[in-house]
């Protein structure tokens, strides 16, 4: 079947930052086209939403750019729809030319040592989607009635996590976080947090602005010591022949916590390197972690920790293991196991070295976790400029109508949120905020999500 005059159908699944660029660039592009995006939730913009820290609003301000693409002609959201559940692939590309996944990456890579799973032991990303409010997440519980908590990584998510379990209550109460975490973290009893690095102060993953940031904490010491910030030649080599931008900063920053005397605050935030858990241990709940001291080696820009053999004993009660995130599969797309992505080249997917027509993909579930928001502007333009080459060659779906896939989505009883539905959620949410002095206060259930579309 020929495609004829008519646009050119995609379906983005997936509403986070990839999907909405490669949206923009696909309704930019050369050809007409319809782009349908779907999204498991009612809700739009995924990591942006529940992701982003909530005492980071400003890099939330990119929004705006995704709603001015919701309201280009040819687009449409289906919020509410599970992809794989709801619908098949199979069934998707009934009705689509080319199906593009954007779907990021939902859950964590392992450390792969005994007793990781004990109650106590919770993954970063549980505990992100937990205070962004994410219905998936609203009935998680974190066990915060323990005085130290281990944070495993040097990330910026191990940086939000330690610094949203480092912030008094009125530095938090005028965020958009949802009120249920607000509620369990006044209530914690956490006083000292360490957050761990295998390697060292020139190889930690965060980035200067947020290491700053943990500065300006009004009730909480940033402790460093400063035997820790004695390099070998290597790392020397990385900051001062490599000139490695953000490790230098970062290495100012820390050179000046050491400097700073502890001001006797009610927290402390211990930033340790060379540090490997090797265990977790407990009985019914977690009572510490054995750490083993690890050393450095190999040339510089490719150091790698070792352990040395001498471990400790850590003494603590709850952990945030928070060492990446990682791509899940969905049934009809072949996937990775290895890299936790599905297979592609340059946005193509592929399956045993050939390429699948008409399908692609952008964003995390592409390249792997990794990179700023932005990022995923070249990534997602990349995909798109190739889709875009392809569509001449791409057999046209069987059945090119949003309304066939409407009629379908009805008989099976999915309640789709279009974005003129979000945009009512939204308002719903904002109002509720204001009475607090939040920014907005997020439904944290998609029944009531739903619900607020009932009221008039
Ligand atoms: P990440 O930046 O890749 O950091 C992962 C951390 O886990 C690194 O410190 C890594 O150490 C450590 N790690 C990995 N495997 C480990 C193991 N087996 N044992 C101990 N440590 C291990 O990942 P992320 O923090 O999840 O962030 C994902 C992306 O989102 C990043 O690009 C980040 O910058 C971005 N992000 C940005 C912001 C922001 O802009 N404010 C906020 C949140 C996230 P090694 O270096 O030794 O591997």
């Amino acid at each position: 079947m020929t495609r004829g005059d008519r646009p050119l159908r995609i379906a983005v699944v997936g509403s986070g930052p990839s999907g909405f660029y490669a949206a923009e660039a696909l309704l930019a592009g050369d050809i007409p086209a319809q782009v349908d995006m779907f999204d498991v939730l009612p809700a739009p913009f995924g990591l942006v939403r529940y992701g982003v820290a909530p005492d980071h609003p400003k890099i939330k301000n990119i929004i705006s750019r995704y709603e001015k693409t919701a309201a280009l002609p040819g687009f449409a959201f289906f919020g509410n729809v599970e992809v794989g559940r709801d619908i098949s692939i199979a069934e998707l590309r009934r009705f689509y030319d080319a199906v593009l996944f954007a779907s990021g990456a939902q859950t964590d890579r392992r450390l792969g040592i005994p007793g990781e799973d004990l109650p106590g032991s919770y993954t970063a990303t549980e505990f992100v989607a937990w205070y962004n409010g994410h219905p998936a997440y609203r009935d998680h519980k974190f066990d915060l009635s323990h005085e130290c908590a281990i944070v495993v990584g040097q990330g910026n998510v191990a940086m939000d996590v330690a610094r949203i379990l480092c912030k008094t209550v009125d530095e938090l109460k005028h965020t958009d976080i949802a009120a249920h975490a607000l509620d369990a973290l006044a209530e914690s009893r956490v006083r000292e947090v360490r957050m761990v690095g295998r390697r060292g102060p020139v190889q930690a993953a965060f980035t200067p602005p947020e290491l700053k940031e943990l500065g300006e904490l009004s009730d909480c010491d940033i402790v460093v010591d400063p035997a820790e910030l004695e390099l070998n030649d290597a790392s020397r080599a990385e900051l001062e022949v490599l000139k490695w931008r953000d490790s230098i900063k970062n290495y100012e920053l820390l050179t000046q916590f050491v400097s700073r005397p502890p001001a006797g605050k009610a927290r402390r935030l211990l930033i340790q390197f060379y540090r490997s858990p090797r265990e977790l241990v407990g009985g019914d709940h977690l009572d510490g972690v054995v750490m083993e001291r690890n050393a450095l080696s190999g040339e510089a820009g490719a150091q790698k920790a070792r352990g040395t053999g001498a471990t400790e004993l850590v003494p603590c009660g709850v952990v945030f293991r928070s060492v990446g995130y990682r791509g899940v599969p969905i049934d009809g797309i072949p996937f990775d196991e290895k890299a936790g992505v599905f297979p592609n080249v340059a946005g193509r997917v592929m399956n045993d070295g050939a390429v699948v027509p008409g399908l692609y993909v952008a964003g995390w579930i592409k390249r792997g976790p990794s990179g700023i928001i932005g990022t995923n502007k070249p990534d997602s333009f990349e995909t798109v400029k190739h889709l875009i080459a392809d569509a001449p060659e791409l057999p046209s779906c069987e059945e090119p109508s949003r309304a066939a896939l409407q009629a379908l989505l009805k008989s099976r009883n999915v309640h789709v949120v279009t974005y003129d539905d979000w945009k009512r959620i939204d308002a719903a949410e904002v109002a509720r905020g204001g009475a607090s002095g939040k920014p907005r206060e997020k439904f944290v259930r998609v029944k009531e999500m739903l619900d607020s579309l009932e009221e008039r």
